[in-house]
């Protein structure tokens, strides 16, 4: 039997595949790239953003053809936009050739929800949460993997669909992290990442913080390169963080604090809970503590209500941080969220505008501080042959930036030594030393 898992969305979407997967081997499945030859096919879905939403719709309209051909085929369908009612109520009323829909929380229940179907014939809907242990599952790389620490998120920007699909935070035992972290590295992992949709306030429904859960990581595991986390909150971004970070040698020394705006006033109607004085602090804090920190955000382009002003401070906030790098986004509105509500929404043509004065204004910081990579070493864990040239190879300097080298292959999945010879706005290049 072969399954394939078709992912959207963020990191915690591809850990949540790696755990599908390795509930689906144990079952028997095999993994195949061809969804022809697939007894089982998940969808695991994203509402962050409508384009990715439309994706499964159309993904799921695509394969009822051969669904038809192939009725013995289980298609199942599960991540965040399984946690929210309308969208449930969509696949059950239109897409009614899907056998299974489960949610976030519950991923462990498969295999009982798939003998539930085979007894049946019934289309099987389960999306009740509840937080468990991952120890052991499978993990998309040999060398790098992601460590879930908690789930859900508090917050309630107003532009995000999150709590409502992922629900409230739910932090998991230090005990139980430290014991996967250690699993993994005893395995051979070089790279662990913590994940959570704002890690900063990790250990808030236990009585304890996240700063304390690194320094028991770095008390308990002696044989990994490279710990990384994301996402951080400003709100949440305590000094002792900042402290812990400095100190921890396996900590990446790449920050990525999600700024979302320049002004204080959107950041207000964002529900955002700090200013964009806080938020220079915080980096002058972190740059004082680590110079050569790699600094990367995001920014919502557009908001609603956002005046010319508002994008002006953006781009000043933006030119005065000198980010190394950013994902951008046009603002869109998602249905359920307050500002989804609001009048006073951005006419299309301004916010593709204000996007591109955005990029005009970053793009040459970017490439500046890129730029200031030439001649420097780093330590790079290498990921892949290059995508663009078959003779190079890619990695991830321990600051997170993207570098290309020469290489045999075989080095695939090592740490080594390389200096930047040359540089984009976007990527680095440089030649592995001894
Ligand atoms: S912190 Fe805000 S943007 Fe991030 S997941 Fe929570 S509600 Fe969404």
């Amino acid at each position: 039997m072969k399954y394939k898992i078709f992912t959207y969305g963020c990191q915690a979407n591809e850990h949540d595949s790696e755990r599908i997967a390795y509930i689906l081997e144990k079952l028997g499945y095999t993994a195949t790239d061809d969804e022809k030859e697939a007894d089982f096919i998940a969808y695991n879905t994203c509402l962050i953003r409508e384009n990715a939403e439309l994706k499964v719709y159309g993904h799921l309209g695509a394969i009822k053809k051969l669904k038809r051909e192939k009725p013995e085929m289980i298609l199942a369908v599960c991540g965040c936009m399984m946690q929210t009612g309308p969208a449930r109520d969509v696949i059950k009323e239109k897409y009614s050739h899907v056998d299974i829909i489960f949610g976030t929380g519950n991923i462990d229940k498969l295999p009982e929800l798939i003998s539930l179907h085979k007894t049946t014939n019934q289309i099987v809907v389960d999306v009740d949460s509840y937080i468990d242990l991952d120890n052991g599952y499978i993990r998309a790389h040999d060398f790098t993997a992601y460590v879930n620490i908690m789930t859900g998120c508090d917050n309630f920007c107003t532009y995000c669909i999150v709590p409502y699909a992922r629900g409230r935070e739910k932090s998991r035992p230090i005990n139980e992290i430290v014991q996967e972290v250690k699993n993994l590295a005893n395995r051979g992992y070089k790279e662990i990442t913590l994940l959570g949709q704002n890690v900063n306030s990790y250990g808030k429904d236990l009585g304890h913080t996240f700063p304390e859960l690194l320094y028991a990581l770095d008390a308990e595991v002696k044989n990994l390169d490279i710990l990384r986390f994301m996402t951080s909150h400003p709100k949440d971004l305590s000094d002792e963080l900042i402290e812990a970070m400095s100190k921890i040698d396996m900590i990446a020394k790449h920050f990525h604090l999600p700024l979302q705006s320049g002004s204080t006033k959107v950041l207000k109607e964002m529900n955002r809970k700090y200013s964009s004085d806080d938020y220079k602090l915080l980096v002058r804090k972190l740059r004082d503590k680590m110079p050569d920190i790699c600094l990367t955000t995001d920014i919502i382009v557009g908001f609603a209500g956002e005046s010319e002003q508002d994008h002006l401070d953006t781009i000043e906030l933006c030119k005065e941080v000198e980010f190394d790098s950013a994902f951008t986004f046009i603002y869109s509105p998602r249905p359920g969220t307050p500002a989804a509500n609001r009048e006073d929404q951005i006419p299309e043509e301004i916010k593709s505008r204000r996007f591109q004065e955005l990029l005009d204004a970053i793009y040459p910081i970017f490439n500046k501080k890129n730029k200031a990579e030439l001649g420097k070493t780093h330590k790079v864990i290498v990921e892949s042959v290059s995508k663009n040239n078959d003779e190079m190879l890619s990695g991830r300097t321990f600051s997170n930036k993207l570098i290309h080298f020469k290489g045999n292959k075989e080095l695939i999945g090592e740490v080594v030594n390389v200096k930047v010879t040359s540089h984009t706005s976007f990527t680095l290049e440089g030649e592995i030393i001894d």
